[in-house]
């Protein structure tokens, strides 16, 4: 604990503790009040600025100590100063101490319950964001909730100082009129309980309640009025549209089938969506060929005079169309058929909130899932038009291997293609604004992933800005600025790769009829139940985001077509707490959970442990003995906030703690499971080991170690 924290511990603690021990809790009583009222009541006439200065500070006081008594103080201010000066004195002063006592707690302890309670924190404060004025108004109306208890615990959240001032000072406010009126008959006062009589603490409930009550009231307005002027069918045909068949959609109808539902699932291009066809399949079957490429090169250190190969690109490019094609029958329509979907091969249009066009046939449904996906963002530099530019959906039909392949984008796709098309011989230029790649995993795996890069010769530029393209005597360029020299830097090309990020797929389907609404990075807005501002209306996926991976648009699946079918019941809020994500780069880049970036960013307290991979047997066996384990821990305890890993298999590893994290398994269970030698997979026990180590019980270690002494005889 820090030492200001210490000594504004010990000054509350101080002062609490005189309270008590010199007994001025006796004149917080009714008894002690009334008697002292006559005396008290000569004073303020005596010296009325003066009194009433004094009764603000001690009000002030109390109430920011959290010490017993507001209340009686409050009927003290009636007496003392009638009914308007009380109230105006009470309802500030105790606005004034509630907000100190507010961040007191703030201050004391918000550091340690975002230690313990971190990751879970961004959400509470998300919804405090959102919704915390509200609730604080409601429990601020009700008198009966505990005054103290409202501000220590408000302390811990992030609710704006300012907006607890105004909601605390409005909301107190007819619970103050009250007891300062009261006050006014202070001496015919028997006791406290009389003051708030079940009738008017029924009342005061109820007054607390009307705002939720209004809230909910309203939210069923808005839901009405959203659908004002259109027709609701008198039947419905099907329970559920489902719009896109990629990871999303696919897991919608899947789920909708196998709960028996009504379900139709429309597809305009190839079922399988982006990840199949233009996705995660062909860029990891691309990585596969490229390995090889890779192990030839280390041929030597295997223990081989020599080994080589010569690449046939195009041999490559179909086998990736083989692999897709190997794996289309897992998604196709007759599979999808069997499991009870109806499948529509042709682009859906959204006529109205229950109705969805296709091939000319309309389909009224009680609730849509659009799971239309993203395509590649292509971004408006001069020339690029011109360019022999592809992107993530049409690098798959080049069969002619560029010699120069320029790469703009240093995220996951950039940096996985950039290294496959350098290992099968090309020569990759890749083009990145920021300083490093990998811009949302640690510095620290990023510098390895782009260490590995420049060692298999991918000419790195890094703090370039792509400025314009240029064609000039038939050779292809790319006219960039070094961000950090502003120096303009030419670079020749044969072929460009564009992957700068995705772009939700959200025009020409209905979405602007229906006014649905887009976030600032154009996709589809949705709530926490995954539904657009149509309570019948969900999307999931890339289209949605906030993630762009296909096992989170399968997750997201699950709630959206849930709360579809049964929300009338239950709807369930979608959980993002355990998010993995791969970079399938070799070594690989896995992680889950905070990474340290993300920790230091939120200021959420965290141990490292890190365990290297160079030790592990087997890597050094297979010669892959690079890399690390790191693992966010909450300090002094072995519970995981966040994991990253890089290393061969490293997106294999992470299921170890995705699981442990998602069932809420510490470190010493991960450590107190048998792992196989000589696996990869030990790299979690002895990352596990490491931070055991360090939290080794000493003081009893060294008791141990006299016990064994005594047991030799010495
Ligand atoms: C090169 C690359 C590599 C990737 N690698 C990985 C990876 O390794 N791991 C990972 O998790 N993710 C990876 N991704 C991301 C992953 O592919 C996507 O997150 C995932 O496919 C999103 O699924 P989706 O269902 O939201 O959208 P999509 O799969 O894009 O599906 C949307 C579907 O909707 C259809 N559609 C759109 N509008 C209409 C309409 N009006 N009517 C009918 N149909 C319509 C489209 O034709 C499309 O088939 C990768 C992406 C790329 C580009």
């Amino acid at each position: 604990m820090k030492a200001g924290k210490i000594i504004v511990l010990l000054v509350i603690a101080a002062l609490v503790a005189s309270f008590f021990v010199f007994d001025l809790n006796q004149y917080f009583s009714l008894e002690g009040i009334k008697a002292q009222q006559q005396a008290l009541n000569a004073q303020v006439s005596a010296n009325p600025w003066l009194a009433g200065g004094l009764f603000f500070g001690l009000y002030i006081l109390v109430t920011a100590l959290s010490l017993p008594g507001a209340a009686l103080l409050t009927l003290l201010g009636g007496a003392l100063f009638g009914l308007g000066w009380g109230l105006l004195i009470v309802s500030f002063a105790s606005t004034l101490g509630a907000t100190l006592a507010m961040l007191i707690s703030r201050f004391l302890l918000r550091d340690w319950v975002q230690a313990r309670f971190g990751s879970r924190l961004k959400a509470i404060n998300e919804g405090v964001e959102r919704e915390g004025a509200f609730y604080l108004f409601a429990l601020r109306l009700v008198p009966a909730f505990p005054f103290f208890l409202i501000n220590l615990a408000m302390g811990l959240t992030r609710i704006k100082v300012g907006t607890y001032w105004w909601v605390s000072q409005v909301g107190m406010l007819p619970g103050t009129l009250v007891y300062v009126n009261a006050g006014r008959q202070l001496a015919e006062l028997e006791s406290l309980g009389g003051i708030l009589s079940p009738d008017l603490l029924g009342a005061f409930v109820l007054l607390g309640l009307f705002p939720l009550i209004a809230r909910k009231g309203l939210d069923m307005v808005k839901a009405r009025r959203v659908y004002k002027g259109w027709n609701k069918p008198a039947h419905f045909d099907r329970n559920l549209v489902v719009i896109g068949a990629g990871s999303g959609g696919l897991v919608s109808a899947y789920i909708a089938a196998a709960v028996k539902a009504n379900v139709s699932l429309i597809e305009k291009h190839a079922m399988g969506g982006d990840c199949l066809n233009t996705g995660c399949v062909p860029s990891k079957a691309l990585i596969r060929s490229a390995k090889l490429a890779a192990e030839i090169n280390r041929a030597h250190a295997l223990g081989y005079n020599e080994a080589s190969a010569s690449v046939n690109f195009t041999r490559v490019m179909d086998r990736i169309q083989r692999v897709v094609g190997d794996i289309e029958s897992h998604d196709s329509v007759e599979r999808y058929t069997e499991l009870g979907v109806e499948v529509h091969k042709g682009a859906a249009t959204i006529t109205s909130p229950w109705e969805v066009e296709v091939n000319g046939q309309t389909l009224t449904t009680r609730n849509i899932i659009i799971a239309a996906g993203a395509r590649p963002f292509m971004p408006p530099i001069p020339g690029l038009d011109k360019a022999n530019a592809y992107n993530s959906d049409t690098l798959w039909g080049l069969r002619e291997q560029p010699k120069r392949l320029l790469i703009l984008g240093g995220g996951p796709i950039g940096c996985e293609l950039a290294q496959a098309f350098q290992r099968l011989g090309s020569q990759v230029i890749q083009v990145e604004r920021d300083v490093r790649l990998l811009s949302k995993e640690d510095p620290d795996a990023a510098e390895l992933i782009m260490n590995t890069l420049r060692a298999e010769g991918v000419d790195l530029r890094l703090q370039h800005d792509a400025e314009r393209f240029e064609q000039v005597d038939g050779q292809e360029q790319l006219i960039t600025r070094n961000l950090k020299t502003d120096e303009e830097v030419i670079i020749p090309f044969d072929a460009v790769l564009v992957a700068v990020g995705r772009k939700a797929n959200t025009d020409g389907y209905g979405i602007e009829k229906l006014e649905l609404v887009k976030r600032g990075n154009g996709t589809l807005e949705t709530n926490e139940y995954l539904a657009t501002r149509y309570p019948n209306i969900y999307a999931v996926g890339d289209v949605t985001g906030p993630y762009q991976f296909t096992h989170v648009s399968a997750h997201q699946a699950w709630y959206a077509a849930v709360n579809a079918l049964f929300g009338t019941f239950k709807r369930f809020k979608v959980d993002y707490r355990v998010i993995p994500r791969v970079t399938f780069t070799d070594p690989e880049v896995a992680s889950v959970g905070l990474t340290e970036q993300d920790a230091k960013d939120t200021e959420v307290k965290y141990e490292v442990t890190r365990y290297n991979i160079d030790d592990l047997d087997r890597a050094i066996a297979d010669q892959v003995a690079e890399g690390y384990v790191k693992v966010l821990t909450v300090p002094g305890k072995d519970t995981i906030l966040g994991v990253t890993i890089v290393a061969a298999h490293g997106g294999e590893l992470l299921a170890e703690y995705v699981l442990a994290m998602k069932h809420k398994l510490g470190l010493n269970k991960i450590l107190g499971t048998i792992h196989t030698y000589p696996t990869m997979s030990e790299a979690n026990k002895f990352a596990a080991g490491e931070w055991k180590r360090a939290h080794q019980p000493e003081k009893l270690l060294q008791w141990v170690a006299r016990f064994h002494r005594w047991r030799l005889g010495s």
